[in-house]
């Protein structure tokens, strides 16, 4: 089946031109080379106007937190896909920039001798300026396809504003588009052209990332204009480590995820969202491998839309769970900052969220700790520098004590603005999967969005749910836990 058309938009009034050099796909969201609609979009492009087909990878420098952790996960990605190019009929050119601006100038050269151009659709505002801006550059047809979730992003013309509403719309509408999975291997079809060969002058001015970049030789990253002091974490990135972890999580922790999903100590989740977040893994690949690990048949489906949590697909209650994160909790995150550019500012919270806090803006804070203090886990809470230093080192941490992470920020900063701002700086820096569209819903989900108001009011949160470390210390074996991440 072709790629839906409500997954596609065309961006600007060009023309394909049929004596262009190759398609051009630039890859920046979905950053792998299966279950991908836009690399599927543009192998159908490049059968229908016999042309070759030019992938081309890039990895920017300017975005505000691109750092050694980031470009590292993204560089294991990189390598994956140049190994598994091997035998395929489409050329692959990964591209890391060296100074801002590089990224835009090779795609407007590229541009200039494309038969068309397809991208992704990344519903964050610097990766849809940036489309933008191309589509006016290019002489030559632009095109933006959503890989982004089971519900095509523009199935819905709105935000949905509780995870209740948005499961409703899904239960009505999602099982067209539940089967109709991309293709597993797009290139995989002999038909296409033999790889391009491109202009020598792209080879001179923006050189492809070379083995140094592709094959670990870290020290190549130090001379480039990115954070140099956030280190790379253990977890090593791209498709086939995603894959692994995949295969890990349906065979060991699938059956204990409802029961346990909540315990940090027990390490039951799927530990997938920075290969989400880098594209290295799609959501489709993840619900195909889940629904074939169940038996699962479309008249599974309970036909009743009341936006009940369970006993909706005819899963076990685990693989229920778990669609309820991946699909309805993510997705919202994914339609709200598609519709909604203030997704990370304070008055793109709900009315009543805003209100509550401002309300309580001049309590008294018996803590209040700078960016500093925060960033180096040096509070009077064990628990929380811990939970701060796991996430400096690893790069990740438990949802549990993500949320807990998030409301003492809130608890010990002298403004809710502040709160956020310090949420998003220290979330996008050191978290694998930061700079995603559910960093900031789960950032503002700490703030009230998606949330309701609580009783009774507190200091400072107002009818902000209030979460303690007193409290997470039941569901977590705290001791071992600071041990192990003290400061
Ligand atoms: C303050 C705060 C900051 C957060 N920042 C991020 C972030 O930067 N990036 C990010 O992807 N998530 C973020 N989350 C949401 C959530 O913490 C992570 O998605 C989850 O911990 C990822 O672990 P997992 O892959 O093991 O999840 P699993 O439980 O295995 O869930 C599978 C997938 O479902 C999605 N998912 C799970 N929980 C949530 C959730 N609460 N909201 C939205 N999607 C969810 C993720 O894509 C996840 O990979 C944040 C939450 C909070 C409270």
């Amino acid at each position: 089946m072709p790629v839906p058309d409500i997954r596609i938009e065309t961006c600007n009034n060009h023309p394909p031109r049929n004596d262009g050099s190759y398609i051009l796909y630039w890859m920046h969201t979905a950053r792998r080379l299966g279950w991908n609609f836009a690399l599927q979009r543009a192998a159908e492009w490049a059968k229908k106007l016999q042309r070759p087909l030019l992938i081309v990878e890039t990895l920017p420098c300017a975005s505000p937190h691109a750092n050694l952790r980031h470009h590292h996960f993204a560089l294991d990605g990189m390598a994956d896909n140049a190994r598994s190019m091997a035998g395929h009929l489409a050329a692959y050119y990964p591209f890391v920039e060296r100074k801002p601006g590089q990224i835009s100038e090779l795609l407007t050269e590229l541009g200039k001798t494309a038969s068309m151009v397809v991208t992704d659709l990344h519903p964050l505002r610097e990766a849809l300026r940036d489309t933008q801006q191309l589509a006016a550059r290019l002489p030559v047809l632009l095109e933006r396809v959503d890989s982004n979730g089971i519900l095509p992003l523009k199935a819905a013309d709105r935000e949905f504003t509780t995870a209740y509403s948005l499961r409703r719309f899904l239960q009505r509408n999602v099982l067209p588009h539940l089967l109709h999975m991309p293709l597993a291997d797009p290139l995989a079809d002999a038909s296409l052209m033999p790889p391009p060969t491109l202009p020598t002058n792209i080879y001179e001015h923006w050189p492809a990332a070379g083995d140094d970049f592709l094959t670990g030789k870290r020290g190549a990253l130090r001379d480039l204009p990115i954070g140099q002091h956030t280190g790379s974490a253990a977890i090593k990135g791209g498709s086939d480590s995603a894959c692994q972890a995949l295969d890990v999580f349906l065979r060991e922790h699938l059956a204990l995820y409802e029961s346990h999903r909540n315990q940090p100590q027990r390490d039951v989740t799927s530990g997938l969202s920075p290969f989400l977040r880098w594209g290295h893994i799609s959501s489709h690949q993840i619900v195909q491998r889940l629904l074939d690990h169940e038996s699962w048949h479309p008249s599974n489906l309970s036909l009743e839309t009341r936006g009940q949590r369970s006993g909706w697909w005819g899963l076990s209650t685990n693989a229920e769970a778990f669609l309820d994160q991946l699909i309805t909790w993510r997705e919202l995150g994914y339609l709200f900052c598609l519709w909604r550019d203030d997704y990370d500012r304070f008055d793109g919270l709900p009315d009543w969220a805003q209100a509550t806090l401002l309300d309580h803006a001049a309590d008294p804070r018996p803590y209040l700790y700078n960016r500093q203090e925060l960033d180096t886990g040096q509070t009077h809470d064990p628990l929380w520098n811990a939970a701060q230093m796991q996430l400096v080192r690893e790069g990740q941490l438990h949802n549990y004590l993500r949320m807990l992470w998030g409301k003492k920020i809130l608890q010990w900063s002298a403004t809710p603005q502040q709160a956020m701002a310090t949420m998003i700086e220290l979330n996008d820096r050191y978290a694998l999967d930061g700079c995603d569209p559910n960093s900031y819903s789960g950032i503002g989900w700490v703030l009230g969005r998606f949330d309701r108001a609580w009783g009774p009011q507190r200091p400072i949160f107002g009818k902000i749910r209030y979460m303690s470390s007193r409290n997470t210390a039941r569901k977590v074996a705290v001791d071992q836990y600071i041990a192990r991440y003290q400061p």
